[in-house]
């Protein structure tokens, strides 16, 4: 399957509103998993309608290899069922009155496929999705999850070179959300199709992406793996959307002591005209010493009290308080510590995450 390629997508639902979607550029490579992750309104479910010709882009242009399938200065557009993708959305509507054999193989007889060819496909999608048992029932027989899953059989049935997916697990406990979720990683791997995925769940998206897109307010943050999004974020917007709990940040503009110690520990590292706006410090790269003698040389440290040690099954949140500044820590070790005992906080040069006063990545 050739990529798809957004260039300088636009997309204004009119009137006054802002765009919805701003400036997109975006190339989405042959079997990738992208992820597009974002708050909600950021764009995300626009950019997936617009990539299936569901929604016709304002200006711009998307195509796919090198077919334009939409380009409005060409007078190019090319509807969805011409576009070789197949969609599943959040509300998937399987056929109440046919049996689950039948609604899976329902767009293979629309297409006209040969019944022995048909039956081959059938057969190994009900098997991937272990949906077989249940050939004979009838929707309404199933399960939410187990009705998903006839969906995304009923979508890979037809062998779409490209996936599109909208929170497609959104309707589902958490622990079928899991198995899904790893289903969805085996569908990926076997099939080799490439999947565009939208959520607004970060765990979804580090879990499942080859790469993940994250948008906010029509425009697009960042694009890279999730290791890029988690270690090196390119703007504050992206340090606080992902990661749970959320990066503890500290404004360098202010004359809070725990502010002003950090401000001046990045300046030694990065020179007086660093122009600095902000430092985000992960819960898991902070630590606690019980004197200044067991920080590591040449770490970020300052006085702190322990306010509150949470369990969370196999690890723990420590909360601690630095002059009245609340920061939160992470630990897999079970923590020797007490309530209202008088701590260093530490964290590696290496684990600062600098953004500057226009909030994008300066260091760390
Ligand atoms: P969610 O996760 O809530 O679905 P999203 O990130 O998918 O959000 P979109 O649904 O793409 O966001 O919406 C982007 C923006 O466009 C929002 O401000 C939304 O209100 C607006 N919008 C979406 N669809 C329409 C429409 N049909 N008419 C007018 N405005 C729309």
């Amino acid at each position: 399957m050739p990529d798809i390629t957004l260039s300088n997508v636009q997309k204004s639902y009119g009137g006054a509103s802002p765009l919805a979607v701003n400036n997109l550029n975006l190339q989405i490579g042959d079997g990738e998993f992208m992820c597009l992750l974002g708050p909600s309104g950021c764009g995300k479910t626009t950019t997936l309608r617009m990539i299936a010709g569901l929604e016709g882009l304002t200006s711009g242009e998307i195509r796919v290899g090198d077919q334009v399938v939409d380009c409005p200065a060409k007078g190019r557009f090319l509807g969805p069922e011409k576009r070789g993708m197949g969609l599943v959305f959040q509300s998937y509507a399987l056929w109440p009155h046919l049996t689950i054999e039948r609604n899976t193989d329902f767009g293979l007889r629309l297409r006209k496929v040969p019944k022995a060819e048909r039956e081959a496909r059938v057969a190994k999608v009900m098997k991937a999705l272990d949906i077989e048992k249940y050939r004979d029932r009838y929707p309404s027989q199933l399960s939410g999850g187990q009705q998903q899953r006839v969906a995304l059989a009923r979508m890979l049935a037809v062998n779409p070179g490209v996936l599109l997916l909208d929170e497609p697990l959104s309707n589902l406990d958490a622990r079928l959300r899991l198995e899904m979720r790893a289903e969805l990683k085996r569908i990926h791997a076997e099939f080799r199709t490439t999947i565009v995925f939208v959520t607004h769940d970060q765990w979804e998206a580090m879990t499942l992406a080859t790469r993940i897109a994250v948008m906010n307010e029509g425009t697009l943050q960042q694009i890279g793996t999730p290791n890029d999004i988690y270690d090196r974020p390119a703007n504050r917007f992206v340090a606080e959307f992902v990661g749970s709990p959320p990066i503890n940040i500290l404004d360098l503009g202010s004359d809070h002591p725990l502010d002003i110690a950090a401000r001046d520990w990045l300046r030694t590292r990065l020179g007086e005209r660093a122009d600095l706006g902000s430092a985000g410090l992960r819960p898991e790269a902070l630590q606690v010493a019980m004197t200044e003698g067991n920080v590591p040389a040449g770490s970020f440290r300052h006085p702190a009290v322990v306010t509150g040690i949470l369990p969370t099954g196999g690890s723990w949140i420590i909360e601690v308080n630095c002059e009245g500044r609340v920061v939160f820590l992470t630990t897999t070790e079970s923590p020797a510590l007490r309530g209202g005992e008088e701590v260093w906080l530490h964290a590696r040069p290496t684990s600062l995450h600098v953004f500057g006063q226009d909030r994008q990545r300066l260091a760390g």
